[in-house]
């Protein structure tokens, strides 16, 4: 079988390793060898010359959303067209990510859904969080993609047949994060006074009538909601309280329920003993640190745990008070890096200063997301850590998190599944080559 060699300067993925110059030999679809840089020795052996750029293990993107035919989020929301799962897939891929976990929750493993959209580089997997008050939680907030089939599904069914993590345990649209902001707030408003407002408006509404973890602590007076309405030119379409009540019916009936979801995934979590996500913001943060003492056996992980209803501080000590009981702290890029629409970096820069993230992810942010090597590169140039930590954030890192999902892969290292991607030396977020499973599958950044 001929060899494919990468040559060029290396991050391995664990964090530390660095090459200038090596060579890694690829045969199959498996890196057999990791050496310092020799010259092709075969005939038949095709080379790639990395020179001048820096070679990275695929991203490994455990996080994310939109990337398959099942119900979409964790409200079981209708699938995305097979056009936007497309053109997520390939933003993905031509970013950088080899392997991806889609955890909209509620989708079966057979809804990857390669029959449909035909084979693609992107190597994706699902998550399940089929339990009793998760699916009562979506059917509550949205439900309009769940058939029979979710409704029926167990935990135990999803992972025999490939599941790879539990969770998203809640999310944005259960638990009056984001997506509130985005899409049911903007909507419930307009159809109330005709005017279209912006996400950020829609979270300052929500955030003065519930507070910022939906307990009703230091929510607004009636006169604060006339002065916010009048501020942004509603004062003559709603009254404060007709405000109030949008909010609270928008916002508040799958709360309960998507809450009672967590407390049963890190049950089973324990008891199965895989991996599983949850939805961290300001409102379900100490519900997490108490089932993280509950079920000190389970495997948590705390999902975009920069969200954008923390402050900085909080997202600090949340995530300390979270890695002190073993929960491993991920954060996602959001639309924090480049896009910006509603979110900023500061919550990211504050846990990266602070030492305390462990994986790195997208989410999805309204299709938003901007790429992880963005944000590995913004780590970089802000010398928050050294390239080779960033690196393993979403490599090296995920891989010892979900080894169900990554375990062979994640690593420039003899006998890892050969997931490879060639980026600018002085820019990793563009990405000029992938290699999934040993073939060249973006070349020239071109999907070939
Ligand atoms: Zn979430």
């Amino acid at each position: 079988m001929d060899t494919l060699i990468v040559n060029g300067s290396l991050i391995t993925g664990d964090g530390i390793t660095f090459l200038e110059k090596a060579s890694v030999r690829i045969r199959g679809t498996m890196i057999v060898d990791v050496t310092p840089y020799q010259e092709a020795s075969n005939e038949g052996d095709r080379i790639i010359d990395a020179g001048g750029s820096v070679v990275l293990p695929g991203m490994v993107n455990a996080h994310a959303h939109g990337c398959i035919v099942g119900p979409s989020m964790p409200s079981g929301s209708l699938p995305l067209s097979t056009e936007d799962v497309s053109y997520q897939r390939n933003r993905h891929l031509l970013s950088g990510t080899t392997t991806l976990l889609n955890v909209c929750g509620l989708a079966t493993p057979d809804e990857i859904g390669s029959g449909v959209l035909g084979p693609h580089a992107l190597d994706i997997h699902v998550s399940t969080a089929h339990t009793p008050s998760s699916l009562a939680a979506a059917g509550i907030s949205d439900g309009a993609g769940l058939s029979a089939q979710h409704l029926a599904a167990t935990i135990d069914d999803m992972l025999a047949r490939g599941a790879k993590a539990l969770g998203e345990a809640g999310g944005g649209q259960t638990l009056g994060g984001g997506a509130q902001d985005y899409r049911y707030l903007p909507l419930a408003i307009e159809k109330v006074t005709g005017v279209a407002i912006h996400p950020k408006i829609a979270r300052q509404f929500k955030e003065a009538v519930l507070g910022r973890r939906l307990d009703g602590a230091a929510a607004a007076s009636d006169d604060e909601l006339e002065g916010l309405l009048d501020r942004h030119a509603l004062d003559g379409h709603l009254t404060a309280e007709q405000l109030r009540r949008i909010v609270v019916e928008t916002v508040m009936p799958p709360v309960h329920l998507a809450m009672r979801g967590l407390a049963e995934i890190a049950a089973q979590s324990e008891r199965v003993g895989m991996a599983a996500i949850f939805h961290n913001a300001a409102p379900t943060a100490a519900t997490i640190v108490q089932l993280a003492e509950t079920y000190p056996r389970a495997r948590m992980i705390a999902g975009h745990s920069n969200h954008p209803m923390f402050l900085p501080e909080e997202a600090v000590t949340t995530a300390t008070l979270l890695k002190d009981r073993g929960v491993t702290i991920d954060v996602s890029t959001l639309d924090c890096i480049a896009t910006r629409w509603r979110n900023g970096p500061e919550n990211l820069d504050h846990l990266a200063t602070e030492g305390l993230i462990d994986t790195l992810s997208t989410d999805y942010a309204g299709g938003d997301w901007d790429t992880i090597l963005s944000a590995i590169q913004r780590m970089i140039a802000k010398k928050q850590m050294p390239a080779p930590r960033a690196v393993a954030l979403a490599a090296g890192n995920v891989a010892k998190a979900i080894p169900e999902l990554a375990g062979d892969r994640g690593l420039i290292e003899r006998n890892k599944q050969a997931d490879i991607i060639i980026c600018d030396a002085h820019n990793f977020a563009r990405v000029r080559h992938v290699i999934a499973k040993g073939r060249l599958v973006v070349k020239d950044a071109r999907i070939v």
